[in-house]
């Protein structure tokens, strides 16, 4: 079905509950225990609810209607979050605990960028706090960064005049967009530890050890390479993330998160 060409004969509410009864199909699918292979068929479901969505979005800009195009922008970023959480559990499955980390990270950035896009997604507070929850029961606990950054200027991302010459506030909606600075030619100024980070995937990866990289969520140790080696005394040696440019990470699509590993190849053809 594609609302692109059939939202002309559907009601406002129509398309919402048929964006709604994807949502509702998907969720049944938020477990870790649920059966992989049909949680990346959901996944895929979501990939084309999503761009019905975006259809649906465009039409109304086209319009003119702000309020419409800022509710299907909220259910982008619902729908989104839902499609990170199921590639979180598959990744874990798959032992690829790192990008099981992002995409739990993306899922609580959608909810974020829902509940900012459209009063509509104002309830999804209680699914950050879930999701909060899943963070704290399935990984230890991270040491957070943040940097600070120097910069020639910035730009707002919805009409990119120089953030002091508009109006426009970063985080709020606008048609269907949500606004945000845009760094140019940025420096890293410091890095932090920081206790509450701006971005969760700013964070300490690995630290070296005697045997190797030790990685901070898995615990597994990657063996040092030609040049690599171990200084024992008290500083600490570790890998880290401090910026990350992607800003809507849960708006990627499952090819591009879900990339076949050696062992899911074998297991698809025996
Ligand atoms: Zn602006």
């Amino acid at each position: 079905m594609s609302v692109a060409n059939t939202s002309k004969k559907m009601s406002r509410q129509e398309v919402v509950d048929y964006f709604n009864e994807g949502i509702k199909e998907a969720e049944a699918f938020l477990f870790l225990a649920r059966s992989s292979d049909l949680q990346h068929e959901q996944c895929l479901k979501l990939d084309a609810l999503i761009h019905n969505v975006a259809n649906a979005k465009q039409i109304a800009i086209t319009n003119q209607d702000e309020d419409l195009a800022n509710l299907f922008l909220g259910f982008e970023c619902t729908i989104g979050a839902i499609h990170s959480e199921l590639m979180m559990y598959i990744l874990l499955k798959r032992d690829e605990a790192n990008a099981a980390w992002d995409c739990l990270v993306a899922a609580q950035m959608g909810v974020l960028d829902a509940m900012r896009a459209h009063k509509g997604f104002a309830h999804c507070s209680e699914r950050l706090a879930q999701l909060e929850q899943l963070e704290r029961l399935l990984f230890p606990s991270q040491v957070f960064l943040s940097a600070g950054f120097l910069s020639t200027g910035l730009e707002c991302s919805i009409c990119g005049q120089p953030t002091s010459k508009c109006d426009h506030l970063r985080g709020r909606p606008y048609m269907g967009q949500l606004c945000e600075f845009k760094y140019h030619q940025p420096r890293v100024h410091h890095v932090a530890q920081v206790k509450v980070p701006a971005d969760k995937r700013c964070r300490v990866v690995s630290f070296k050890t005697v045997e190797g990289h030790k990685d901070r969520i898995s615990w597994k140790v990657a063996p040092y390479k030609n040049g690599e080696s171990y200084t024992k005394n008290d500083s600490l040696e570790v890998s880290t993330i401090f910026l990350s440019l992607q800003r809507f990470p849960y708006m990627t699509p499952t090819g591009r998160v879900l990339v076949p590993t050696a062992s899911s190849r074998t297991k698809e053809k025996p």
